[in-house]
């Protein structure tokens, strides 16, 4: 599987590190508009092939992404002092308004992969942009949110998170949705099984589970800046999905949904995905203070990306 990485930060050059030593690449090219950064990326990731998996690594200009399977998104701008979000994503826009065109050019079938955040905008943007149909344009959405639920879920009730099943749907940012309703472990709520084993998740535990989840981000940013690992991970899930035509569910965004009359929107929602992208979305039944959740949540993003 040959996979194109735009944007070389710490997102960018994280996934294709993971990609690297996961194996689930065989070929991983890196383009940024800092070329000597792009290049000193491939060279640092690719000096570790001999212990892990022998993958051609290297830094190239866009011609170079031909016959990519997944092309992921990661160029962006941060946030200057004083800039409004709007003006940001104007940036961000341009940006992609750059890089999308050129990546397509070189690799027309090529997926898309966005990570660049406010990502539910982005993918949006991305969508527009390409001219691709919304199923081949993929946002990293709440793919690592879902994974931090699970595993403070599973750490809480003793189990491996692979064998909890639950999902944060919405934005990937402060309005994100925690299905409570809808988690389980072999088959039962995560509330029985709690209970079940002298462990309940009572309001406070919940409430505990709901920060950690939800603020993730930020704790991580106070500690070291940015994030890049969490959804480097996150990624490298998508690509492999896409790699071996998994069919697999996972929580990621796309454009075009609508959440009673809010929309058309991309957020988060369990989807399915393989060779051709999403091949589809599950609309999970939720309880009535989850939808108005997952409604206010599709205004949020709406709003962000102005209205
Ligand atoms: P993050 O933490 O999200 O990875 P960074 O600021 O570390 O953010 O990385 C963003 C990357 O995107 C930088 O390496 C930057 O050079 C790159 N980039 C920004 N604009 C463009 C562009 N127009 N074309 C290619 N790369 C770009």
């Amino acid at each position: 599987m040959k996979v194109g990485v735009v944007g070389t930060g710490m997102v960018g050059s994280a996934a294709a590190n993971a990609l690297v030593l996961s194996g689930a690449a065989s070929e991983v090219v890196l383009v940024d508009k800092d070329e000597k950064r792009a290049m000193a990326e491939a060279e640092d990731i690719l000096h570790a092939t001999p212990f892990s998996h022998i993958v051609t690594v290297r830094a190239g200009s866009y011609d170079q992404l031909e016959g990519s399977d997944v092309v992921i998104i990661a160029a962006g701008v941060s946030q200057k002092p004083g800039e409004t979000r709007l003006e940001l994503l104007d940036r961000n826009t341009a940006v992609f308004a750059d890089v999308i065109p050129q990546s397509l050019q070189a690799a027309p079938d090529a997926i898309l992969l966005i990570a660049t955040n406010p990502v539910d905008v982005m993918t949006m943007v991305a969508t527009r942009l390409s001219g691709l149909s919304a199923t081949r344009v993929i946002g990293s959405g709440t793919i690592l949110d879902t994974a931090r639920f699970r595993a403070l879920l599973g750490h809480h009730l003793g189990v491996s998170p692979k064998s909890v099943h639950g999902y944060v749907l919405g934005e990937h940012g402060d309005s994100e949705v925690l299905c409570w309703s809808l988690a389980d472990v072999g088959a039962v709520t995560v509330e029985e099984y709690g209970r079940q084993i002298g462990r309940p998740l009572d309001q406070a535990a919940k409430a505990r589970i709901d920060e950690r989840t939800r603020r993730a981000a930020y704790t991580i940013i106070e500690g070291k800046g940015a994030t890049w690992y969490g959804i480097a991970g996150g990624l490298v899930r998508i690509c492999r999905a896409i790699g071996r035509n998994e069919q697999s569910v996972l929580t990621v965004s796309m454009q075009g949904d609508e959440i009673e009359g809010v929309g058309p929107v991309a957020l988060s929602l369990p989807r399915v995905i393989g060779r051709a992208g999403i091949t589809g979305t599950i609309w999970p039944t939720l309880t009535r203070e989850e939808n108005a959740a997952l409604t206010r949540s599709a205004e949020v993003i709406v709003e962000a990306a102005g209205g």
